[in-house]
């Protein structure tokens, strides 16, 4: 069977070179004998695997040396409530709110009772746009600012990192880390969860700037502190060996094809590809996200008339573009088009999309 152009949220799609990589040395992971599913964590091939891929990533991303990279588990969805238990402490801590994950973040700092404050929020209008920096007044003394850089679900984007005078900025970035070139100077820490543009599920990245571990209350347990995780670089459990892996293989991909800068033109190309078709349907294909927050890793859509939605992601569907069907949240339909997706399945959909509004008007 051929592959079909996968627009799936997360898991999501994989680049096909770092599929086949892992394809190849299955069986017999660098002639031990073994698959990397069965060798040991403290193998000298897995800690090996391990830094190197912690390396590719710090290359990449042109991470400075006072940040230390982390692999946990638990997900995104855990780093909700390990944040404010770690960083918080007796402090106001910052929320903006740009969708359902950051909504999701701010419930856990206000379950751990954190002097939670709502800087911004774009619920109003069902969360169509990302805020401007004039919209932005931060707490003088926060611990940190929290915001979700991606929307995954309503298809927004920060297309700028926000000033916040020295405040360490969190960042949620689950849906686009690795896509951009940033610059580290007000970050704190970014998370996110793999499966969305970094690798398979079960592994998320942490970055993690080192003045901040000194915050890091003594009383947690053990494996919720960033210090454990920290002193015993990620191996004071089993880590999720083949996950990693597979994040070290798609980093490695990233190097080979021009590294973040080239990812970044290459996501705006594919990303304008589907955009036109959106903005010459003559109202066919109406936008959810406002122009300037239109994310470039998710695009969200709805039809005009509704009911062609289901007869859009059959014939989608049919032809090889599988995984459109819209979050409840948004309706309509949702290409997530990360990094691995080619720029092929991005034509082919837009194609797609002017045939269909063609047919069907
Ligand atoms: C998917 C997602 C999450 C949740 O990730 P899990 O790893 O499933 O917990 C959090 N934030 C954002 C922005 C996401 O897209």
């Amino acid at each position: 069977m051929e592959r079909v152009f996968n627009f799936n949220p997360g898991p999501a799609v994989l680049p096909l070179e770092a599929l086949k990589e892992a394809q190849a040395e299955f069986l017999n992971y660098k002639n031990t004998g073994m698959s990397i599913l069965e060798i040991s964590h403290r193998s000298k091939e897995a800690e090996a695997m391990l830094q190197e891929t912690k390396n590719t990533i710090k290359e990449l991303w042109g991470i400075p040396d006072n940040y230390k990279i982390l692999f946990l588990q638990g997900g995104a969805s855990s780093q909700f409530f390990m944040v404010p238990m770690n960083l918080a402490g007796e402090k106001t801590v910052d929320y903006v709110i740009t969708g359902t994950w950051s909504e999701k973040a701010l419930e856990e700092a206000n379950i751990l009772k954190k002097k939670t404050n709502v800087v911004y929020t774009s619920k109003e209008t069902n969360y169509d746009r990302v805020p401007k920096p004039s919209e932005l007044q931060f707490s003088k003394d926060a611990a940190y600012v929290h915001i979700t850089t991606n929307n995954t679900i309503f298809g927004t984007q920060w297309h700028y990192l926000p000033e916040t005078n020295g405040i360490p900025l969190v960042m949620d970035m689950s849906s686009d880390a690795l896509s951009y070139p940033i610059d580290f100077k007000n970050i704190g820490l970014i998370y996110a969860g793999a499966q969305k543009n970094l690798g398979p599920a079960g592994v998320t990245l942490v970055i993690i700037r080192e003045d901040l571990l000194a915050r890091v209350p003594k009383e947690l347990p053990t494996m919720l502190k960033y210090t454990t995780h920290e002193k015993n670089d990620s191996l004071y459990n089993t880590p999720p060996v083949f996950a990693i892996y597979m994040v070290g293989l798609v980093a490695k991909w990233l190097k080979n094809i021009g590294g973040i800068k080239k990812i970044k033109e290459i996501n705006e190309e594919k990303a304008k590809i589907i955009y036109d078709a959106i903005d010459n349907s003559n109202g066919f294909y109406k936008g959810h996200a406002q122009k300037d927050s239109r994310s470039l890793m998710n695009i969200t859509f709805t039809l005009a008339n509704k009911d062609l939605e289901g007869k859009f992601d059959k014939e989608a569907t049919a032809i090889g573009l599988v995984g459109l069907k819209g979050h409840r949240s948004v309706g309509g339909m949702r290409a997530s088009i990360y990094n691995a997706m080619p720029i092929e399945g991005c034509q082919k959909l837009a194609e797609f999309m002017n045939d269909f509004a063609k047919k069907n008007k």
